[in-house]
């Protein structure tokens, strides 16, 4: 991989929540990356940012990552040197073809799901291993910030010796509306609606949906109950932590919330098996994606904070040790900055750090990794510099 390539544009796909929020935010640091492209399936949301965004020079692109070659013709085109995918899931293995083709660096937020199978796992991206290492190139995977700096958080604490995680995400904010995801919908169903699994003493444990819950006293928010999830960081977590015994993902919802789920889900509405309408086929829960609030449109009114962190024990120097390590974030302050609510800026931001490293070749290697494979030195010092500063409290 070629280091220091901050010369080199980089290509953004995705100009939704978290995309439009990593250009606001590239906007106000101009010496980050002075010329992005940006490329999406509806280019009017990419022209609409490049007008609004006058502090670097933003290059607006139509493009169906969907297609692989497209997605390579766009690379060879803006000459980029890294692409960051913040388009949806489905696109991680299209966009990383065309990495391997034209040999530039890849970024993204969250693993591959084939559209057709509410499935999420890292196999899919951790095959194109072999291709990515004999291209000299690197794929860093999950740099959002669940997946993404919890990764980091729990690389901090293997270097301390910890060995039973936590990572704990909760949302105290409030947007007004009755029900609405705070990222893509139809992503977010998905992995809401699936069973539960957690890794202790070597095994992994199968939970119904939303069958354990625990409260937890939250910094800066209170006490909340959260639910025992799967989350696509346990898997690479747990084969590059050493020494892990135990790790589970917790996160909040509200009764509201869960309420509304339940009833959308008894009807049907949260179904991926094509049903038919009007003598056309829909998928109900696209239906549903296009009902709901778009996520980018809720920070106007969201009030209070997210909490995202890692609960840490474990043995340090012979003595039994536990921390929480986190981040909180105003959904006002994303809102004043950006115009962006908490959970887009918290996951924008980190990639926004991810491939700043990388482009300044502090961040190198070949193969697909996952950001806890890095060096956390470098990004736990920038990441507060960006607007999302980590705290410890220590029990
Ligand atoms: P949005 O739906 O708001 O934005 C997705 C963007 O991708 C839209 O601009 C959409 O275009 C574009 N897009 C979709 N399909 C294609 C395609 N085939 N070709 C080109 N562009 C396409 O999603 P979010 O911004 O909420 O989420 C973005 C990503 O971030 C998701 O992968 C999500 O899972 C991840 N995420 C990660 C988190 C983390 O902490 N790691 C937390 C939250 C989200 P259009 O405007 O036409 O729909």
């Amino acid at each position: 991989m070629k280091k220091n390539q901050t010369h080199h544009p980089i290509l953004v796909i995705g100009a939704g929540a978290v995309g439009s929020t990593f250009i606001k935010k590239a906007n106000l640091l101009p010496t980050l990356f002075p010329t992005i492209h940006l490329a999406s399936r509806t280019i009017d949301k990419c022209i609409t940012l490049s007008k609004k965004c006058t502090g670097i020079q933003i290059i607006p692109h139509l493009l169906d990552a969907d297609n692989s070659n497209d997605v390579l013709q766009l690379i060879e085109k803006t000459k980029a040197h890294l692409v960051v995918n913040l388009a949806l899931p489905y696109q991680d293995l299209t966009i990383m073809d065309a990495c391997i083709r034209a040999k530039v660096n890849y970024l993204d937020t969250a693993n591959y799901e084939p559209k057709d199978e509410a499935k999420f796992c890292y196999e899919w991206q951790w095959a194109l291993n072999d291709s990515f290492v004999a291209a000299n190139i690197l794929a860093l995977l999950g740099c959002g910030f669940d997946p993404g700096v919890t990764n980091i958080f729990c690389k901090y604490a293997e270097k301390h010796l910890f060995d039973t995680i936590d990572i704990l995400d909760c949302n105290g904010g409030d947007h007004g509306h009755p029900f609405a995801t705070n990222f893509n919908p139809e992503i977010n169903i998905r992995e809401i609606t699936q069973n539960g699994q957690y890794y202790s003493n070597k095994q992994w444990i199968k939970t119904k949906p939303m069958e354990i819950s625990r409260v937890f006293n939250f910094p800066e928010i209170g006490k909340r109950k959260a639910y025992l999830m799967y989350h696509e960081e346990l898997q690479s977590l747990v084969k590059n932590i050493n020494g892990l015994k135990e790790i589970r993902f917790w996160m909040t919802f509200s009764d509201t919330y869960l309420n509304h789920l339940t009833v959308l889900q008894n009807v049907g509405l949260t179904s991926i098996k094509p049903i038919s309408f009007n003598g056309k086929s829909i998928i109900p829960l696209e239906f549903l994606k296009e009902c709901l609030p778009n996520p980018s449109s809720l920070s106007e009114n969201y009030s209070g904070k997210t909490c995202i962190g890692c609960l840490i024990s474990g043995t340090k120097n012979g003595k039994q040790k536990k921390i929480f390590i986190y981040n909180t974030c105003s959904h006002e302050e994303s809102h004043n900055e950006l115009k962006s609510q908490a959970v887009s800026y918290t996951t924008a931001i980190p990639a926004l750090l991810g491939a700043s490293l990388i482009s300044k070749g502090i961040w190198t290697g070949s193969g697909t990794l996952n950001v806890e494979e890095m060096d956390p030195d470098p990004f736990m010092k920038e990441l507060p510099h960006l607007g999302l500063p980590w705290k410890i409290h220590n029990y």
